[in-house]
């Protein structure tokens, strides 16, 4: 599923507005924020002011579409940059799946891909 900032042809089928709307699907916070005057337009969504953009965001409540990022993650970092990562695995956690054996494997495989990234990162900054 394509996200939904009109400029963005990324896959944004894991991570949906964690506003009212709850149904809109966007690949980042960026594009989130992009497309927010227009979205909230369209759709009529709000969210909590005191909540920060990266929590607009939340994993699909449907347990299927979980389970599908885990088996995606499961063979690397899914082409999800470091910072959707943390997100991804924070609402895992969020919904107990630390508590899960499979979980503990891919959240070495995504820190792995993290680092890799971070380290990049610096070489980059150098
Ligand atoms: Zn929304
Ligand atoms: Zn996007």
């Amino acid at each position: 599923m394509d996200c939904a900032n009109p400029v963005c042809t990324l896959d944004a089928s894991a991570l949906v507005c964690g506003g009212t709307c709850a149904a809109t699907h966007y690949c980042s916070n960026e594009c989130h924020a992009a497309h927010w005057e227009e979205h909230r337009a369209l759709t009529g969504c709000r969210v909590d002011g005191a909540v920060s953009r990266i929590k607009w965001f939340a994993i699909l409540r449907s347990e299927g579409q979980r389970n599908k990022l885990m088996r995606k993650l499961r063979r690397g970092s899914g082409g999800y940059t470091a910072a959707q990562l943390e997100e991804l695995l924070g609402v895992l956690e969020g919904y107990g799946y630390r508590r899960k054996r499979k979980y503990n494997a891919i959240r070495l495989t995504v820190r792995e891909a993290l680092g890799d990234a971070q380290r990049e990162d610096e070489q980059g900054e150098e």
